[in-house]
């Protein structure tokens, strides 16, 4: 499907059902407004934008999002749209599953120029994942319907030569892995000289993996005078100097994870010794008997090992029997790796054992249960993991398991989320329900520093403001 002039594929309605639900819960409250980096603007959610009609957006792009069932903006979109649509480079801090897809890629779309005057790429999307590069290009798929649109996906895993075919063939957008597109870069297939507009999806994510250098080229590689934005669950150092590098006045807006698994999801951890822990999850598989689960381990062997101990034990039992088991790691091959993901979507897998490279970014709404048999390391790790579930509005439950020398590593998660988890055991006999004993954690109940500003006047280039003036 990838390289096609892209089609309109029905959204089902029940995805618009969730949607409604999750804006009832988000639009309430303003996003937290980040003070963070000095240099960039913060800027509150404009509230009053609640219907697609009030972004200034295209007759053709609203007649799409009509036909996609897409009714109202989520905050994300309220925020970014107008920002992006004004030329700005953004900084914009939201997980999956909350539509910051289509608020980047609706002013994309919005302002590309017809592939016959110019066939070269014009937008570039980078993902951490083969995976997710294939989920937001269905996405992308999806928005253009209605003006025919050329875009591409350049992943590892994939065929280079069917990828140079769809390069020469003509392309507006690349969705693409950073390795993967620098490769094309280097050897010239895919020409950087008329991209206008950059992203980064999960930044956070794809500087864990280790692609800043590769990001790094590829953003040299760029036109200067481009549009960048960024999108980044978590903000960590690494990623606001990569910010004030390659940013250019940034503008800053967060609907950030935290505050999004803190609301929807409800979080728990089990003190376990080493020893325990698979009995453990054994028992909470049968107290939970959850819908549909992902229990992330740290390592890949790990991932395996676990796998096939639970495909032995879940035999024995009856009421888990009829559980269908599989994992993902780094080590698969992209085919095995996206029959997995198919099935988790389908519903043809109901327990998914995960390494957090590949667990990230997927969006998958039916996922009720996040096991952490393995606590991160990294508290952002933490946040990306409970994003598997609660998405797009749905309950969702997560368990981390804790062996007595992980103690700081809670605290550290709790500090970062601002959140005290609740401890649980197999003592309490009610599904679900939290023990008594409290979690002695500290946390630091100060709410963050909030910034109001809207908007602030920009300076912007000349080949900026023209493209943004030939849209109106
Ligand atoms: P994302 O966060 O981009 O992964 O989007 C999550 C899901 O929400 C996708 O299935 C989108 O198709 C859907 N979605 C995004 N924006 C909206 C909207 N405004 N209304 C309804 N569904 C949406």
């Amino acid at each position: 499907m990838s390289g096609q002039h892209v089609k309109y594929e029905k959204r089902n309605v029940h995805d618009k059902q969730l949607f409604v639900f999750y804006l009832s819960v988000f639009m309430q409250p303003n996003p937290t407004l980040e003070s963070g980096d000095p240099d960039s603007s913060a800027v509150e959610n404009p509230t009053d934008i609640s219907r697609f009609d009030q972004l200034d957006l295209s007759p053709v792009m609203l007649a799409a999002l009509r036909k996609l069932g897409y009714e109202t903006p989520s905050p994300i979109q309220a925020q970014v749209i107008p920002a992006a649509l004004d030329g700005n480079d953004i900084i914009g801090q939201a997980r999956t599953g909350t539509g910051k897809t289509a608020a980047f890629f609706i002013p994309i779309l919005e302002l590309l120029d017809p592939l016959r005057q110019c066939p070269t790429p014009q937008a570039l999307i980078l993902v951490p994942t083969r995976e997710l590069a294939e989920q937001v290009y269905q996405e992308v798929c999806r928005l253009a319907y209605g003006c025919k649109t050329a875009c591409c996906v350049l992943a590892g895993g994939k065929h280079m030569r069917r990828q140079i075919r769809q390069l020469q063939e003509g392309t507006q957008v690349v969705v693409g892995t950073p390795g993967r597109v620098y490769d094309h870069i280097q050897r010239r297939t895919f020409k950087t000289s008329r991209l206008w507009c950059v992203v980064l999806d999960e930044a956070d994510r794809m500087l864990d993996i280790g692609f800043r250098p590769a990001i790094e080229k590829i953003l040299r590689a760029c036109p200067k005078d481009r549009q960048t934005m960024l999108l980044s669950a978590t903000l960590p150092p690494e990623i606001q100097r990569l910010t004030k590098r390659y940013l250019e006045d940034p503008v800053h807006i967060n609907c950030s994870s935290t505050q999004v698994a803190v609301e929807t999801i409800e979080q728990r951890y089990f003190s376990v010794k080493q020893p325990d822990k698979f009995p453990t999850l054994i028992k909470l598989l049968k107290r939970e008997q959850p819908r549909q689960a992902i229990i992330f381990c740290r390592t890949k062997r790990g991932t395996d090992r676990l796998k096939m101990s639970l495909d032995r034990e879940l035999r024995q039992i009856p009421q888990l029997a009829k559980l269908r088991l599989a994992c993902i790691h780094g080590d698969m091959n992209q085919r095995d790796r996206d029959r997995v993901f198919a099935d988790l979507r389908s519903g043809k897998l109901d327990v998914l054992v995960a390494t957090d490279v590949v667990g990230r970014g997927i969006d998958v709404s039916t996922v009720s249960h996040i096991i952490n048999y393995d606590i991160p390391l990294d508290c952002d790790d933490y946040v990306h993991r409970v994003g598997r579930t609660g998405r797009m509005g749905r309950e969702g439950i997560a368990f981390t398991f804790v062996t007595a020398d992980e103690g700081p590593q809670l605290t550290a998660i709790e500090l970062n989320i601002n959140l005290l988890l609740e401890r649980d055991s197999f003592e309490e006999a009610t599904k679900s329900a939290p023990a008594e004993e409290e979690n002695t954690n500290v946390v630091d109940d100060e709410p963050p520093k909030k910034k109001r500003r809207l908007f602030p006047a920009k300076k912007k280039s000349n080949d900026r403001l023209a493209r943004v003036g030939s849209r109106r």
